[in-house]
């Protein structure tokens, strides 16, 4: 969620930022970067933008140089700007597009066209790939049948259907925009609700195991959205309007908003929080381990049959069953 920026000047300018002076170079600048205590010029926050991937990319030991990598690009500024910055520092990164059916058509169709965009862009390939006609149900009569709340399910399945892309593309790391609001966020709402299995999960990079699972990782981790969005703005990148209709409700927001009230009165407070909680810790999470072959998908899974097919296999049960009720009532 971004701040609204109406208080504009000349050039786009917050009013408060007409005449500031880039931090690097002395000439005017465009962004300010308060948790650095720092304005840069389109060409410094460049440098800054890259800089602090390239630190994440070292530090948690994300790619090797020249390392092909699909990320995963849903058309937002975070997912437009890691494909950018990737591609400029030389990584073959395929985006994959994970087409929604959310019942609105309207955000799926915008998300679609600039995650198409942007690959003309970069003259780099985008796998599209639609969840709704693999699973033969729409989300939402999987969720119902489930009794699962629509967005986990839509999760479940993106996370099964992006691990399943990258072991039929040969492609072993999967990158995601999740910027350090977000992870920060994340923290904080595992640690107040003391969920220790996503803490300790909670790391941007978590290793894979070939043929099994694509090793994931964060590569914005160090920057806040708001820089990231200026990334996005700098470039001009086709970002696409509007958000999620199904996001609502979700407590994940009143984290991310507590961790921008804190980030506004304490500059710097969200990596402080972020990395100095990754310091203490051993290490990212073992490489998963103990697990089955899925008998219906071979697909990876800790139970019997994976989650997904578990998810199908319960909807064609509620559809035949449906399908017996209607028969019955019909012959009475
Ligand atoms: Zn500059
Ligand atoms: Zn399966």
């Amino acid at each position: 969620m971004d701040h609204p920026t109406d208080h504009t000047g000349p050039g786009g300018l917050p009013r408060s930022d007409v005449g500031m002076k880039c931090s690097r170079c002395r000439g005017p600048a465009r962004h300010r970067l308060p948790s650095h205590n720092a304005r840069f010029c389109d060409h410094c926050l460049e440098v800054f933008f890259k800089r602090q991937v390239e630190k994440a990319i070292k530090q948690f030991d994300m790619l090797q140089f020249g390392q092909r990598v699909l990320v995963a690009v849903s058309g937002g500024k975070d997912s437009l700007a890691l494909w950018q910055v990737l591609t400029e520092m030389g990584y073959p990164a395929e985006g994959v597009h994970v087409a929604l059916e959310l019942g609105d058509g309207k955000f799926g169709e915008a998300s679609l066209a600039s995650s198409q965009e942007m690959a003309q862009r970069l003259g780099a390939p985008l796998h599209v790939f639609n969840m709704a006609k693999l699973a033969g149900f729409s989300v939402q009569e999987i969720a119902w049948a489930n009794k699962r709340s629509f967005c986990s399910v839509c999760g479940t399945l993106k996370r099964y259907h992006l691990n399943k892309l990258a072991l039929d593309l040969d492609c072993d790391v999967i990158a995601t925009g999740h910027h350090l609001d977000d992870e920060a966020a994340r923290l904080l709402g595992n640690l107040v609700r003391r969920h220790t299995q996503y803490l300790e999960s909670q790391w941007p990079t978590l290793p894979g195991v070939p043929g099994a699972f694509a090793k994931k990782i964060k590569p914005l981790c160090r920057l806040r959205g708001a820089e990231v969005k200026s990334y996005a703005k700098a470039h001009g990148l086709p970002v696409a309007r509007g958000e999620c209709p199904r996001s609502k409700g979700a407590t994940l927001p009143y984290y991310t908003e507590a961790v921008r009230m804190l980030e506004e009165r304490m500059p710097g407070t969200g990596l402080n929080f972020y990395m100095g909680y990754l310091e203490q810790k051993d290490g990212p999470p073992a490489a998963p381990k103990d697990f089955n072959q899925c008998p219906s998908c071979g697909m990876p899974t800790f139970a019997e049959t994976c989650t997904v097919c578990r998810f199908l296999e319960r909807t064609k049960e509620r559809e035949e069953r449906k399908a017996r009720a209607a028969e019955t009532s019909g012959q009475l």
